[in-house]
């Protein structure tokens, strides 16, 4: 392996060990095994932005492209002061896995910035964003290489990458970008699609398993897109939601919490602080909360071999990308927690950015009813396709959706044939 395997980053450990794992129950041949372990294309970008000062700062950016087996590659852009390149490749990699999972014609991709996001004016973040965009236009493309939002952007970043790369082409190409605002060619939905499909991920599990849906007791780590959307789905869907956390910590009330009203709170002070509905708790107690379905959606590496022993619920829903470390998941197995992996759990950002693109492809614009049905319908049969895969292997549900995932793959490069 030509990446540095155990060098710092823990991501990057994390993808690896699961895909060794999966690899090895598969029986996936030495060779194919090797291109499928690395990442296909990789460009670092350095460049110059002026800050509103004046003065000139150099940043350092990444766009990743881990796999083209399958289709295009797809894949966020994260906007983070520790951001690496090794983060990157993991991310990408998980990228191309979760596509195959959900059986969507595309290969991975993931991209990065090193920026902290809150020190900078919007105006620097669209100075920065135009020149990556710009950067990394030798890699992306409305049929190659498609990026969306992930921690740290959002719709806005999307329009001006939009914008900048239309602007180099001298007309609209609304399909270069997914989650961009609907009034550019943004698809209804995608807004709410990750935290949606996490619940219908998780509604699924319940009924599968005959556990008894209205009865679930749910905590959510994390309140940017994918956590809060979770949440507010989840108490749509009649489940009692009974922690929440952000950053700076979070909420706990075993009598439910009404999650309209707390994010109207939040919206008004910036903050869960002073919300006197609920204790106040640490992140920690957020994990450990008496609870039954866990949905960690914030970042990477928070149900560790330190955490992960603690945990209540008796379903983990991960929303984020790689929450949970090797060690993590082995002690989770070991409880008989059900661990919903990121691969299949949180699928639903990218099954609607997939809608995106084909409409904009299209210039064929759906009804929001629509793309949640379709949604649905893709959440489920992929839950069974993962279920099924992990019987029939006699293997934990993270290991059936890399096997499923990394199997599609293997299977379509073999009938593609190795060129020359
Ligand atoms: N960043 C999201 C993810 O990790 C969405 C990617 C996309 O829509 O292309 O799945």
């Amino acid at each position: 392996m030509t990446q540095n395997l155990s060098v710092g980053d823990s991501a990057l450990a994390t993808a690896l060990s699961q895909f060794d794992r999966a690899v090895h129950m598969l029986g996936i041949n030495g060779g194919t095994a090797a291109m499928l372990r690395t990442c296909k294309r990789e460009l670092t970008v350095n460049f110059p932005v002026r800050m509103d000062d004046g003065s000139v700062k150099v940043f350092t950016g990444y766009r990743i492209h881990h796999s083209t087996v399958r289709g295009p590659c797809k894949g966020g852009i994260r906007y983070s002061p520790h951001v690496t390149l090794d983060e990157v490749r993991a991310l990408a990699m998980w990228m191309t896995w979760k596509c195959a999972v959900v059986n969507i014609p595309y290969g991975g991709a993931k991209g990065g910035v090193l920026v902290d996001t809150k020190k900078h004016s919007l105006r620097e973040l669209e100075g920065i964003t135009r020149r990556y965009a710009t950067e990394i236009s030798l890699f992306i493309d409305p049929s190659g290489d498609i990026p969306a939002p992930d921690m740290g952007t959002n719709a806005q970043t999307m329009a001006w990458i939009m914008d900048t790369y239309s602007m180099h082409r001298g007309y609209s190409v609304p399909a270069i970008v997914t989650g961009k605002p609907i009034n550019i060619g943004g698809s209804a939905g995608r807004h709410e699609a990750t935290g949606r499909g996490v619940m219908f991920t998780v509604r699924e599990a319940y009924k599968t398993l005959n556990w008894d849906f209205s009865k679930a007791r749910v905590a959510v780590q994390g309140f940017g897109n994918v956590g809060s959307i979770s949440a507010q789905t989840a108490y749509e869907m009649g489940c009692s939601v009974v922690g929440v956390s952000d950053i700076e910590g979070g909420l706990y009330n075993s009598d439910g919490i009404d999650i309209p009203e707390l994010i109207a709170y939040r919206r008004q002070h910036g903050s869960f602080k002073g919300y006197s509905k609920g204790k106040f708790i640490t992140n920690d107690e957020l994990l450990s909360c008496d609870c039954d379905v866990l949905v960690p959606a914030a970042m990477e590496n928070q149900l560790t071999q330190h955490t992960a022993g603690s945990v209540k619920a008796r379903m983990v829903a991960e929303g984020a990308n790689g929450p949970t470390t090797p060690e993590g998941d082995e002690i989770l197995n070991a409880k008989g927690v059900i661990v919903l992996p990121d691969i299949l759990c949180n699928a639903g950002g990218v099954v609607t950015s997939y809608f995106e693109w084909v409409q904009d492809l299209q210039q064929l614009f759906w009804e929001e009813d629509d793309i949640t049905k379709r949604l649905e319908r893709i959440m489920i049969r992929s839950f069974h396709d993962v279920y099924d895969k992990s019987k029939a292997l006699n293997t934990d549900l993270r290991t059936g959706a890399q096997c499923l995932g990394i199997g599609r793959v293997a299977e379509s490069h073999i009938t593609r044939g190795l060129y020359p």
